[in-house]
């Protein structure tokens, strides 16, 4: 099946949706690719200031109504979300794989994981319950309360169009926020996609608008006045600046970043099991995932020996082509530029004397010879100082890395600068608790490669790989989304006591 066909047809206008309507904005535009053909498939404005303070100004006008609606009126827009989501389900995959490569059933498996935060978005009548004690002094009682926060932004990366928006906007308006959406100018439409299907679920206009656009228009979001939070994923370099940016201005930022994720292979380990965990973390959406495994720690040369002899042909054998094909394992990365950055790094490796056991470098697939594809890559006998096991590639390449124990596996994880996911794989249940215990990683994998935690626990690295005080959806997100405020009640009967000059101790 191809993903393609209309492209030969003029690149369709991908524009902003503000105030219930798609809006053109007077900006320049940027092409958008179907990365399996390598056409050009779109014309993604990118917004101005102005485009993006309509949008502000749109989202700050609807909030005084939204955040007064009643939590279970909220819930109920979600519910009928999550049911216009089920239906067209195979739509919005479709339309992931065209725009960012990755094979249908992953782009379903994103969209699902997405759902998923929707569905707990659902319940916010009782995740926004406050606390109340009665007479905590003498007459008085005391109760706290979680209000929204106001006009809350979200920035998000190429690799999860429908997914991570979907951890952040229906948290935020669950909890009674109005939201303008800054997707990837990489793979734009899926946001619009899910706009339109707010607005049929019946969310009022202006309580969400997408902006499409590049810095210029991340910028405006980071610097007006009106957005009370920025909700930020994407590369570390960028969510640094977006912290930086965003709290100077007063604002509460959560900024996910990138990652490089270690997967320990102990000896006692159940090979099969970790060399099919390897393939799957490590190669499926082209390593395109903040969850890939991009490093295997194996401990000891024998171990080593033997996960590589498994691995070596499971890479060779890769299906790779348009992820439109149900027999692809694989589909292409999300740009030339992209690809020839993974290709650098490949030869670097190669230069810094790693052992390159399968090299994906010049991957061409028949029929789509434009397409951005790279093979498999598998290196071994990689070092800790080499720039292919210090950087986040973001692309099909597995680093093998030898160590003679369990604790030089822990103290390698440690030592690197990204803390988002780690796994170990083991038959040993105290050294499965150690590591889960001891690492300086956020989310652990005990016999699960990517440990990505469901909607109803919240996501979030250590290190560089996250700035700012809450995680992502899950009940960090009410915490995120909302202000507490507290209130300490007395009904005063008959005459007064005067005028107390001590701290209040009833
Ligand atoms: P990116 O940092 O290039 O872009 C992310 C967003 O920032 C996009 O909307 C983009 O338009 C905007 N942006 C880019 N350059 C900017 C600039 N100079 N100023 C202001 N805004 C700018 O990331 P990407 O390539 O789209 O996505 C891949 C990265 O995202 C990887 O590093 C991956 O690890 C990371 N990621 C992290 C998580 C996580 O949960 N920690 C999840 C998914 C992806």
């Amino acid at each position: 099946m191809s993903a393609q066909p209309s492209e030969r047809n003029a690149p369709q206008a991908i524009d902003h949706y503000i105030n219930g309507q798609r809006h053109a904005g007077k900006g320049a535009s940027v092409p958008s690719y179907n990365p399996a053909s390598g056409a050009v498939i779109g014309a993604v404005a990118l917004a101005s200031a102005e485009d993006v303070d309509l949008a502000v100004n749109a989202a700050e006008t609807a909030f005084s109504s939204w955040s007064q609606t009643p939590p279970l009126k909220r819930a109920r827009v979600m519910f009928r979300f999550k049911e216009l989501i089920e239906r067209d389900m195979d739509k919005l995959a479709a339309l992931i794989t065209r725009e960012h490569g990755k094979v249908f059933s992953d782009a379903k498996g994103e969209v699902v994981r997405g759902l998923e935060v929707v569905e707990y978005a659902c319940g916010i009548p009782e995740l926004l319950k406050g606390e109340y004690t009665e007479q905590i002094a003498n007459d008085i009682d005391a109760w706290t309360m979680r209000q929204p926060l106001g006009v809350c932004a979200g920035i998000t990366p190429f690799n999860f169009p429908a997914m991570v928006p979907m951890w952040m906007f229906p948290m935020a308006l669950a909890c009674g926020n109005t939201f303008v959406l800054k997707p990837s100018e990489r793979d734009p439409s899926t946001a619009l996609m899910l706009a339109s299907l707010l607005k049929e679920a019946g969310l009022p206009d202006g309580v969400f608008n997408v902006v499409q656009g590049d810095k210029v228009a991340v910028d405006a979001l980071l610097d007006h006045p009106k957005v009370r939070a920025v909700s930020f994923v994407g590369s570390t370099p960028i969510a640094e600046y977006i912290y930086a940016r965003g709290t100077a201005s007063g604002k509460r930022v959560q900024a996910l970043g990138g990652a490089k994720n270690h997967m320990i292979v102990m000896p006692d380990a159940d090979l099969e099991k970790a060399a099919d965990a390897l393939i799957g973390a490590g190669y499926g959406a082209a390593g395109e995932r903040c969850m890939a495994i991009s490093v295997a720690v194996v401990v000891g040369d024998a171990t080593a020996d033997a996960l590589i002899a498994k691995l070596a042909p499971m890479v060779r054998a890769l299906r790779i082509g348009d992820g439109m094909n149900a027999q692809v394992d694989m589909g292409p990365v999300i740009t030339a530029q992209h690809r020839d950055k993974i290709t650098g790094y490949v030869d670097d490796g190669v230069a810094a004397g790693a052992t390159l056991v399968v090299d994906g470098r010049g991957h061409r697939v028949a029929g789509c010879e434009q397409g951005f594809f790279l093979g498999g890559t598998l290196f071994d006998h990689v070092t800790a100082t080499m720039r292919i096991y210090k950087e986040e590639i973001f692309g099909p390449v597995l680093c093998v890395v030898r160590v003679p124990d369990f604790a030089s596996a822990l103290k390698l994880v440690d030592e690197h600068e990204y803390g988002n996911g780690t796994a170990i794989f083991t038959r040993d249940g105290h050294v499965a608790r150690e590591f889960a215990h001891r690492v300086q990683v956020g989310m652990i994998g005990i016999n699960v490669p990517i440990p990505v935690p469901m909607a109803f626990h919240s996501f979030g690295g250590w290190k560089k790989s996250l700035m700012g005080d809450h995680h992502a959806h899950g009940p960090e997100a009410v915490r995120f989304y909302t202000r507490q405020k507290a209130v300490t009640q007395r009904w005063l009967v008959g005459g007064g006591n005067g005028a107390e000059f001590a701290m209040p101790t009833h």
